[in-house]
């Protein structure tokens, strides 16, 4: 199992919204408001809203593709979301093959590159949670 891309469940079990009873905003009464916490540590004293939020961020991010090294470490059979070209999917290694799902015609490598970021949207590893 890849650890960068870990499945939604698996990845939510580090980002989850920890209520803390004798958390306080603001100088309020501990307890007397609803505060919670990300488990992960990087939200604290948040509201249930922000937490969650914190929690869609991070997902987003977890699966947003920057660089050409990013590009070359995802396996055959990953689809990811490009800005120019909508779901693309991986059918080689490498420098290898990307198609639009049901299309013949190979999108370049380099055009991938060109119209990153782009945005991981299945990656073969969930399919085995
Ligand atoms: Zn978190």
């Amino acid at each position: 199992m890849s650890t960068e891309h870990p499945p939604l469940a698996e990845f939510l079990a580090d980002h989850w919204p920890v209520h803390d009873p004798h958390g306080h905003i603001n100088g309020t009464v501990p307890g007397s408001i609803a505060v919670y916490d990300c488990i992960c540590g990087d939200v604290y004293n948040a509201t249930l809203a922000d937490c969650l939020q914190h929690q869609a961020d991070a997902w987003r991010e977890a699966c947003t593709i920057r660089t050409a090294e990013q590009v070359l470490n995802l396996p055959v059979g990953v689809v990811l979301h490009s800005n120019n070209d909508g779901a693309i999917e991986l059918f080689s290694d490498g420098h290898g093959h990307w198609y639009l799902p049901g299309r013949r015609d190979a999108i370049p490598f380099r055009r991938v590159l060109d119209n990153l970021p782009a945005l991981l949207i299945w990656h073969p590893d969930w399919s085995q949670s």
